[in-house]
């Protein structure tokens, strides 16, 4: 069980997180725009944060930036929520520092199993993570 910051501005994508993080057992702490998510992931301190990369204002990339430049922030991974299937975003998602990304639509045990490897990877660093 962990505690997983979501933010994401649209409603239905938010609500089906939601309901398959709290399914498998997570505390849910959510944000509708990058601003609410930055000080809700200081204050929170949760052990993954999902980012959507569209949100109003400023997006997913540059509040990516923000978290891991700062000490209260940078060891919490980040995994990026994108809609874009675009050849290219991958490079851009990881150059902004995000640990990885979920494509939307969301599928269902794929979305839930790249949660579970990237708390499995956070929570037990000796396990070395380079595959066979
Ligand atoms: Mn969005």
């Amino acid at each position: 069980m962990a505690t997983i910051l979501v933010i994401e501005d649209n409603v239905a994508n938010m609500k089906l997180a939601v309901m398959l993080l709290e399914s498998a057992g997570h505390a849910v702490v959510t944000a509708r725009d990058a601003e609410t998510g930055l000080a809700l992931a200081r204050e929170a301190q949760p052990n993954l944060i999902l980012m959507d990369v569209q949100l109003p204002g400023m997006d997913g990339l540059e509040a990516t930036q923000l978290l891991k430049g700062a000490d209260a922030t940078r060891a919490i991974p980040v995994i990026a929520l994108t809609a874009l299937a675009m050849k290219g975003d991958e490079e851009r998602i990881r150059a902004a520092g995000c640990d990885g990304y979920i494509a939307k639509p969301l599928a269902y045990k794929e979305f839930l199993a790249t949660v579970a490897a990237r708390l499995r990877a956070s929570t037990c660093p000796d396990i070395p993570s380079t595959r066979r």
